[in-house]
């Protein structure tokens, strides 16, 4: 039986103190809600720490929204996996949209820092999905099939046990623009058909499978309510607690 995983992405947002009490009210707001579902927030990087001290003693995970694959050391700018997990987080997320289409990272690198991240024990929320060309002109399953051969590769079974796959179609991300359940569950179960011939039938059922794009209160007992999917990457609507919270109620619903 998978668990739902309700998650949230913050991006370049909040300040030191509104995440703080962003984080504090998640707390307050989801404290029953955690016995039912995962809940797991994506702070920006500087606010890791206040957010993780605002999260003690809750159920609450805390993880980073990108990583570097190597070791630390003279990558200027970049964020060592180790630092991650020093500060006590134990997911990252990689392979997001806005990384592979603002700053142009490549199946090769999210491959690299898929398989340093579960070589150091990490969970990875793994994020594919097609632009909204790819959509247009049919290729929606084949820009998936790429994206989690080119992520996943040498990534073994044992090792898929740490992996979450966020499917966010690109055109729904941030436009307010969702897609409809038919779609997303097509798209998730298309997901874990391409798990079950690339590892094997245990490891497709075991997988969690979210949906990410434009998921707010409105849409989410819906999306969830689909067969394969598992929980939601939420961006927009994770910023305030009175819309995040009700989302993760959706989780609590799903989960019966
Ligand atoms: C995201 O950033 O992963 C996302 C899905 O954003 P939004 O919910 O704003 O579409």
């Amino acid at each position: 039986m998978r668990r739902y995983l309700i998650s949230g992405n913050w991006k370049m947002n909040t300040t030191r103190a509104t995440a703080v009490e962003l984080a504090k009210a998640l707390v307050e707001g989801a404290r029953a809600a955690c016995d039912k579902v995962d809940v797991l927030i994506f702070p920006p990087a500087p606010y890791l720490i206040p957010v993780q001290d605002a999260v003690a003693g809750s159920a609450i995970q805390v993880g980073g929204q990108n990583a570097y694959f190597e070791a630390p050391g003279a990558f200027t700018g970049e964020v060592a996996l180790e630092m991650l997990q020093d500060v006590g987080c134990q997911s990252v997320l990689i392979g997001h949209s806005e990384r592979r289409h603002v700053l142009g990272e490549t199946d090769s690198l999210i491959n690299n820092k898929v398989k340093a991240a579960l070589e150091k024990g990490l969970q990875v929320v793994l994020c594919v999905g097609e632009l909204l060309s790819e959509r247009e002109a049919n290729q929606t399953e084949e820009v998936l099939d790429r994206q989690m051969a080119g992520g996943l590769a040498d990534v073994t079974a044992e090792q898929m046990a740490d992996v979450v796959i966020a499917y966010e179609p690109v055109w729904a991300i941030g436009t307010g623009r969702t897609a409809s359940p038919e779609q997303a569950e097509a798209a998730h179960a298309h997901l874990r058909n391409w798990l079950t011939s690339h590892y094997n039938a245990s490891v497709a059922d075991a997988t969690r499978i979210l949906y990410g794009g434009s998921v707010k209160a409105a849409n989410a007992a819906e999306l969830l309510g689909q067969p394969n999917v598992d929980g939601a990457l939420v961006g927009g609507a994770s910023l305030k607690a009175s819309d995040f919270l009700p989302i993760v109620e959706a989780g609590v619903s799903a989960a019966g």
